[in-house]
């Protein structure tokens, strides 16, 4: 009770100082300087978003809350980007040079979530606004597609004091097996995450089954929410019809850093050729890539190239210039925390922050 109590209490001083912090920027015009800074410079932004998720439905959203923007922020956001940036489309011509000072904003969604398509498109379409969409292209139509919002339903349980088996006791085995030992604080959504990351994802998803099933004759498990699965070719091809593009996050989300080179040729190819066969070719963006958990590396990006892809999109913050890696360009992450304040108001200096003061600062051209 006692530590909860000191986290809660450093937690808030965190974000009364990340306040006061960005109330004086705010105040001392240097977001708007960097908005300006962008505009002129001619680089566009790039932003990433994942899941748009109707704010009533956030508590049984089973992803990693820095994934998670909720439909009145996403609304705000497109508000706010309408009246002070200039929203490009894909296929746009990317490096303007003469600017209006206008900031030049490409939005794009990682992953293809069925939210993408039933909260997200509709409110694109009423601001006029054309977005990128990255597939995975092997799980389209598929229902909880990924262990992450699993491990996080799980430990969402297993928080419950009442809960039989703890944290220690789920990844027992694994540890035991690959002799990487769970870290401190392993009920953390952030550090369980990066500590699952460096193992094959049959591994956790057995773990987690195990766990699971184990759980399932005492407590209720959190079950997922309906938008949690990918949407259907069907749906994709609808959003390409309301003018926007579809692009590639490999076959199954594999991270392909983690890859042989023959098996990061047939992910990248895979999907390719899936995309040309299920999208009109005039709409998919099939040489687009996002690469999953922004993992690339020299070699990566060459066997990218050489697979036929024009644009890849990593997540390294920072600005789209014309000089830019094709294959290596930024991008900004946008969740509830980027527009949000800690009372969970819409609030322009935590937006100006998150979408042009730190991306400038990151911008290493
Ligand atoms: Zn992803």
């Amino acid at each position: 009770m006692k530590h909860h109590m000191q986290v809660d209490m450093s937690m808030s001083l965190r974000q009364t100082l990340r306040h006061a912090y960005l109330k004086a920027l705010s105040t001392s015009g240097a977001l708007k300087m960097a908005k300006q800074k962008i505009g002129t410079s001619g680089a566009t932004l790039v932003l990433t978003l994942h899941r748009v998720i109707p704010d009533d439905a956030i508590e049984s959203c089973r992803s990693p809350r820095g994934m998670v923007l909720r439909e009145s922020a996403f609304r705000s956001l497109l508000d706010y980007l309408s009246e002070h940036a200039t929203c490009v489309k894909p296929e746009d011509n990317y490096h303007q040079e003469e600017s209006n000072m206008r900031p030049r904003v490409l939005i794009t969604f990682d992953d293809g979530w069925l939210d993408n398509f039933t909260i997200a498109a509709p409110l694109l379409a009423q601001f006029g606004i054309s977005a990128c969409f990255f597939a995975v292209t092997g799980y389209a139509g598929h229902s909880q597609p990924f262990w992450p919002e699993r491990a996080l339903g799980l430990t969402r349980v297993l928080h419950d004091s009442t809960s039989p088996i703890s944290i220690q006791d789920v990844f027992a085995h694994l540890v035991d097996k690959e002799g990487i030992p769970l870290p401190p604080g392993a009920l953390q959504e952030e550090v369980l995450l990066n500590w699952l990351k460096q193992f094959r994802p049959e591994t956790i998803c057995a773990a987690i089954q195990n766990a699971e099933r184990h759980l399932a004759s005492s407590m209720t498990i959190l079950q997922p929410d309906i938008l949690e699965r990918l949407m259907t070719w069907e749906e994709m091809r609808a959003l390409t019809r309301a003018g926007h593009s579809v692009g590639s996050h490999t076959s199954t989300h594999a991270l392909l850093t983690h890859l042989t080179s023959d098996e990061v040729s047939s992910e990248l190819t895979m999907s390719s050729t899936k995309l040309q066969r299920n999208m009109m070719p005039e709409h998919a963006e099939q040489y687009w890539i996002a690469y999953p958990n922004g993992f690339t590396d020299k070699r990566v990006r060459e066997l990218t190239a050489r697979c036929g892809y024009h644009y890849g999109f990593t997540t390294m913050p920072g600005l789209w210039h014309k000089e830019s890696e094709p294959l290596a360009i930024p991008r900004v992450n946008v969740w509830d925390g980027s527009v949000l304040s800690p009372e969970g108001n819409f609030d322009e200096s935590y937006l100006e922050y998150a979408l042009f003061f730190r991306p400038l600062l990151a911008d290493t051209l």
